[in-house]
């Protein structure tokens, strides 16, 4: 599933592809993919929308279409943008037959189309006037100035959870998800079974910084494709943060830091990897 990294690299994207184009036309091919309004009513009110630019909050594209609505999508486990050149589609079913999971299109004033292809469907489109109605649950942002290492230290106060899953909480912090919180742990030397309110001070900071230069450094390399190929950009090409990852999706391959094997567990039905050498699991050794 994308995560902060890659929506944002997608968001800039989109601005630079899209931003600016006005909708003229739109073709919703599987109604289940438009949460709110109705499809009849979102068809009507996407018609002749202005596509400022597209922003990001927690894992979800937003984009500005002026006063007084907002499109929000969220991209879920497949869900991906492409923009189509002017004259490669007549028409939305002339598109659908070239993209057999094509769910949503959208005709722009230049001739171009933006599809939305969703082979698993999960992806949803929301119209709303204001955001909170959407994102109102949403935790902070982790690269805003104001998420500082104290505001995560209050966060993780009485959270008796497991680290990692907490991590993927979008109530908890937004726009985390499982490569990016494998590999904020390991940066911070922290096992990801650890409880969350145990973890010293000295370990938050770390854990704060950790995840703050895991997160810029995917955006820095737009994004990790894994070989699913799931994430790809709205023209086809893939991110490059998987040459860097140090222990995501490398179980059975040496930790980078120490050379111990990486392990991989489950946690919360997600996979987690991690160095069970350098990322000390502080609370088992206080329970023997
Ligand atoms: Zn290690």
């Amino acid at each position: 599933m994308p995560e902060l990294p890659e929506v944002e690299t997608i968001a800039h994207m989109l601005t630079r592809a899209v931003g600016g184009r006005t909708v003229t036309e739109v073709a919703v091919l599987w109604p289940g993919a438009i949460d709110r309004p109705a499809p009849e009513a979102f068809v009507h009110a996407m018609t002749g929308a202005h596509i400022e630019r597209v922003g990001r909050r927690g894992k979800f594209l937003v984009f500005a279409l002026g006063a007084p609505q907002m499109l929000l999508v969220h991209l879920r486990m497949s869900g991906r943008f492409r923009v189509a050149s002017a004259g490669e589609f007549e028409n939305a079913d002339q598109a659908s037959g070239a993209f057999p999971h094509l769910r949503v299109a959208m005709r722009l004033d230049d001739g171009r189309w933006l599809l939305f292809i969703n082979q698993r469907k999960f992806g949803r489109f929301y119209l709303v006037e204001n955001i909170e109605e959407v994102t109102a649950r949403l935790g902070p942002e982790p690269l805003d100035p104001a998420f500082t290492a104290a505001r995560l230290a209050e966060r993780l106060e009485n959270r008796r959870g497991e680290i990692k899953r907490l991590l993927l909480n979008q109530h908890f912090v937004a726009g985390i998800g499982n490569i990016y919180a494998s590999e904020a742990l390991w940066q911070a030397h922290i096992h990801p079974e650890r409880r969350a309110d145990t973890l010293t001070s000295a370990e938050i900071t770390r854990l704060h910084a950790a995840i703050v230069d895991t997160l810029r450094a995917g955006i820095v390399d737009g994004g990790t494709s894994l070989e699913d190929r799931q994430y790809v950009y709205p023209d086809g090409s893939l991110g490059r943060h998987q040459r860097r990852l140090n222990v995501y999706d490398r179980d059975e391959e040496l930790c980078p830091r120490c050379g111990y094997a990486i392990e991989r567990i489950v946690q919360g039905q997600r996979s987690t990897y991690f160095c069970p050498a350098c990322q000390e699991d502080v609370t088992t050794e206080d329970q023997t």
